[in-house]
């Protein structure tokens, strides 16, 4: 059992309990206009080129069979719309390139994870899930997930919840915590910022919880698009219909995912906004914790 994985990354302290060790896949069914990670759109490995770093000498240009990378009055180009993906020019080992995303197998990412065994039992960490969306690599997650469980490692994972139920039901055998994106409560913002209805995503919450699955929810906080009491307020609603939810948790934006987009030749919508000052997360905290049952906390 293969997958295609964009990075694993250690010692987090931010996606779930403890110390974890976080497996990103790559893949998503969603288009967030803020997405963060655009290398995890995807599944297929891509080629990020980061202009400033070239320095034109030439030496992917005899690499590239597609004719791609090309030298026009001593500067180099790129033309990615040549470009198939080989990922031969990335032997070049040249600063301006990078590939996002190789294929590993199930068993060797579970041997990576498990080297910070230690540090889990310390700390009541584990492993973490993240993407993309995990689930767009079903049965690839849903492996590591067993995996997991079998070697007693705590799991958690970061999902959209944009995936059929029954992979999120298989799923929950092997879960110990969802940590589940409520990206905006209203049905038509959803469709516009996402390119998803959020039916599906809110009908899988509610089938999760009825099954006892505990969850967070991650709610990010985006100027512009978000941050209205109306969604805060919808958030709280659903929060409320949950039986198994432990916390809320708001994730201010961040613009990290601009610049990653302009080197896989993106645009990105988001260009121009900042991320929220600590000030306005925390007076949304202090707005959304009294309509709660549970801890609403920054992430
Ligand atoms: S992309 Fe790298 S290898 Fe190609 S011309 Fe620029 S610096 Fe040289
Ligand atoms: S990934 Fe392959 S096709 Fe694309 S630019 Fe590099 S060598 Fe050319």
């Amino acid at each position: 059992m293969t997958g295609t994985v964009f990075n694993i990354q250690r010692f987090c302290v931010n996606d779930g309990p403890g110390i974890r060790t976080t497996v990103f896949l790559k893949g998503c069914p969603l288009s967030c206009a803020w997405c963060h990670n655009p290398e995890s759109k995807s599944p297929r490995p891509e080629l990020f080129y980061d202009a400033d770093k070239c320095v034109s000498c030439g030496r992917c240009v005899s690499l590239c069979p597609q004719k791609a990378h090309l030298m026009e009055n001593g500067r180099h180009q790129l033309r990615r719309e040549s470009c198939v993906r080989c990922m031969a020019c990335a032997e070049t080992h040249c600063p301006a390139l990078a590939v996002a995303g190789e294929t590993r197998r199930a068993e060797d990412v579970m041997a990576e994870v498990l080297r910070d065994r230690p540090f889990y039992q310390a700390s009541g960490g584990g492993m973490t899930l993240s993407g993309g969306e995990p689930f767009f690599q079903e049965a690839f997650a849903l492996k590591l997930l067993r995996l997991a469980r079998e070697a007693q490692v705590h799991t958690c994972v970061e999902t959209c919840g944009f995936a059929p139920l029954s992979v999120l039901e298989q799923a929950a055998r092997w879960v110990d915590l969802f940590l589940y994106d409520i990206k905006l409560t209203d049905p038509a913002l959803h469709w516009q910022w996402t390119g998803v209805s959020n039916d599906r995503i809110l009908e899988n919450l509610r089938a999760l919880d009825k099954m006892g699955a505990k969850t967070v929810l991650r709610c990010p906080v985006i100027p512009g698009v978000n941050d209205t009491p109306a969604h805060f307020q919808g958030v709280a609603k659903i929060a409320n219909s949950l039986m198994h939810l432990q916390e809320i948790h708001l994730e201010p934006y961040h613009p990290l995912g601009v610049s990653k987009a302009r080197r896989l030749g993106r645009e990105s919508l988001l260009e121009g906004i900042s991320f929220p000052s600590e000030a306005a997360v925390q007076d949304w905290i202090r707005q959304i914790q009294p309509l709660v049952r549970v801890n609403v906390r920054k992430s």
